[in-house]
């Protein structure tokens, strides 16, 4: 068999630690929801009615993922860089057209995220009906903590979670006032792609998202999953 040669070295595999384990985690594809709570919905000024409404998303590709505690440069094109805090799931099986009573086996773990986004780039595409992903799918935008495997955690219903900008909370919620929680979620996406392991789902953020500016430092925590930490530096 001869070896695949290729013009250049092909990008890394794009991975996570995993507490407890020497192996890392190897991310394939990085899903996110959209407004999935009200409060954070409303201050978006797009109100969520879960009865007529299904939740959306949108990706964030592998190579945009940053472990918990860099520093990372003020993006490009933006003057409106905003946080958002959320809860990760790291999917460890595949699954398609998944039932909710079966998401569970879908899950290897959690993890703390940040959906850092260009707030300016993602409301001026939201208004003119264009793509997101000037607004999110940016060099440097998914931050992540170690995965912690759901073995003895189960489905996270709630738990606190929260953040902070130089140590002054900007966000506080809990996880059970997701809109669609963890299994819906895993249902609905797997009727659209058929999720492997290695994928990871952003499940949203609450209210209180904010910018930041050069020299910040953001904190997050959630219950039973972990602490996150990210610093914002000078402009490239
Ligand atoms: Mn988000």
């Amino acid at each position: 068999m001869s070896q695949a040669n290729y013009l250049w070295n092909p990008a890394p595999v794009h991975s996570l630690p995993v507490r407890g384990n020497e192996a890392r985690f190897p991310v394939k594809r990085i899903f996110c929801v959209g407004r999935n709570y009200h409060a954070h919905a409303v201050e978006m000024g797009r109100p969520v009615d879960k009865s007529t409404m299904s939740p959306f998303y949108f990706l964030k590709d592998a190579s945009t993922l940053v472990e918990s505690g860099a520093t990372v440069p003020y993006p490009a094109g933006t003057a409106n860089y905003h946080y958002e805090m959320e809860l990760v799931v790291a999917i460890g099986k595949a699954g398609f057209r998944v039932a909710e009573a079966d998401a569970d086996a879908m899950i290897y773990g959690y993890a703390a995220g940040l959906d850092m986004t260009r707030r300016d780039l993602q409301l001026v595409a939201r208004e003119q009906g264009r793509p997101w992903d000037l607004g999110k799918n940016f060099e440097k935008s998914a931050v992540c903590t170690e995965i912690i495997p759901a073995a003895g955690l189960g489905v996270l219903d709630q738990g606190a979670i929260n953040l902070q900008v130089n140590g002054e909370t900007k966000q506080t919620a809990d996880l059970s006032l997701l809109i669609w929680n963890i299994r819906e979620i895993i249902a609905d996406l797997s009727k659209f792609y058929h999720l492997e392991p290695g994928d990871l789902i952003y499940t949203g953020t609450p209210e209180g998202v904010g910018a930041v500016k050069a020299g910040d430092r953001i904190t997050g925590h959630i219950d039973r999953v972990g602490d996150i930490a990210l610093t914002i530096g000078q402009p490239e």
